[in-house]
Order: structure tokens, then sequence, then C-alpha cells
């Protein structure tokens, strides 16, 4: 049976009093969580402190992106090496609001998730489409091409190290999710497309559902039988709900 993660994205949101009360509350109930793996992704100033109130949990921490280069003349940005020695575990590579604002194109993004991999972090390759997208009836066509620009530049084996996450841009923030069955359609694409090229690797690969999830459709969506648990926004920033997401995967 593959493993199972929960992901929480912060964005752009808390205090370091907020930060502290939310791990405070996370921390409380994460020993109830058995199997499935919790991470949480701060923004990065505050990635030291929340690794500190995470250490000798099970709660892991990521970040919410990562340089595509690994040292030198770029300003604004963040090492790999760094967020591994600030004890970060993940990156999310490909968010939509990185692709859409701040026009991360499919070969930028699949640079950063080599640089994750340099850096001994496992990516959360991002990937969806636009409501227009899947409108016209191109969801796998977009979809296909996010995963390809990784495929070209890493290839099938860098999928063994890393967690793909469906986020159809719609329903990020909205709060419509995609029913299950949608959502399950598009991560069974995901799974054949990169069996082509490796079952195995496919076979163990995470694939998480990103969407507006909420307690209340967790279940439903994670019951399906290639989703394999969440990237949570806005729900991750109540600790309770945050923790019925987690169970739910549990
Ligand atoms: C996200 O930002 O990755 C996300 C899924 O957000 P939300 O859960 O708020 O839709």
């Amino acid at each position: 049976m593959r493993a199972r993660l929960v992901a929480g994205n912060w964005k752009l949101n808390g205090s370091l009093e907020s930060i502290r009360s939310l791990m405070d509350g996370i921390k409380k109930g994460a020993g109830a969580v058995k199997s499935a793996h919790i991470a949480v992704c701060p923004p990065a100033v505050y990635i030291p402190e929340v690794a500190s109130l995470a250490a000798g949990t099970a709660i892991a921490v990521g970040s919410q992106n990562i340089c595509d280069q690994d040292a030198g003349a770029f300003t604004g940005e963040i090492a790999g090496s760094m967020l591994n020695e600030f004890g970060c575990k993940y990156a999310i590579v490909g968010h939509s609001e990185r692709r859409s604002l701040y026009g991360e194109s499919d070969e930028l993004v699949a640079k950063r998730f080599a640089a994750a991999r340099r850096a001994g972090l496992i990516p959360i390759l991002c990937v969806g489409e636009l409501l227009e997208e899947r409108e016209q009836g191109i969801t796998e066509t977009v979809v296909g091409r996010q995963l390809a620009a990784v495929l070209a530049l890493e290839g099938i084996e860098a999928f063994a190290d890393a967690v793909v996450a469906y986020e159809p841009v719609w329903a990020i923030g909205t709060g419509l999710t995609a029913s299950p069955e949608q959502a399950q359609a598009v991560h069974a694409f995901i799974r054949t497309k990169l069996a082509k090229d490796n079952a195995q690797v496919a076979e163990k690969l995470i694939i998480q559902y990103g969407g507006s999830v909420k307690a209340a459709n967790a279940a439903e969506l994670f019951s399906q039988p290639d989703i394999d648990g969440g990237l949570i926004g806005g729900a991750a920033l109540d600790a309770d709900e945050f923790l019925a997401i987690c169970r739910a995967a549990d």
C-alpha cells in the first residue's frame, strides 16, 4: 500500500504568535494520526521556528518554493541547501500561484524540482489546469505537458523521490472542489502516464489532491484509489480542521 501525505501550505499567512499557536494545536493532535505523513509549509522566514517547534514530532516541514540555482547572484531567492540546513524535508514547486502570479514556466518549475532533489529535499510538484482549460477538454494535455517538462529534465527515476499534487486551479481557494470522480480521473491519468516510463515508480508515487479540501470532503476524496492525501491551503490554517483532514488520510 502507498504512503499517504497531508501537507499544509500556509501561503503568505501568519505571524510568530499565530504560527506558534497553530503548531501547538497541530502537535496536540498529530500523535493520533498513525499512518499518514504530515507536513507543514510555512512562509520561508518562519521555517526555522516551525522546524524547531516540530522537532521530536512526526510533523515534517516544507518550503513553498525553492531557487532553481544553488548559490550566487540571485537576489531574493532561497537555495535548497539553506532549506535543508533549517530542517526542511519537502519543497513545493510549481504551485499555481507561482505559475500564474509570478510567471513561472514549466521549464523553470522543472529546474526548481531538480534543485530540490540536488539538495536532498523531496519536491512536491504541483500540476493542474485552469477552468477554461477544463472547459475546453484539455485537462490531460495541460497536466501531461507540466509533467513532461520535469520528465525531460530529470527522467522518470526522479519521481521515486518526489510527490505530485494535482491541483485544479479553479478549485484552489475558491470553495469549489473537484468531485472525487473528477479528481480520480486525473490522478489515474498521471499515474498511467508515468507508468509508461516506469511502472514501479508510478505505483509507489504519492499523488496528492489539492483544491478546497476540508474535513467535510477529505474522506471521500481520499477514498479514491489514486488519491494519496492532500495539499491543503485554507483549511491548514486551523489546527482542528487540518488534523481532521490528516485523520481522514490515515
Ligand atoms: C493550495 O494552495 O495548494 C490549496 C489547495 O489551497 P486551498 O486548499 O485553500 O484551495
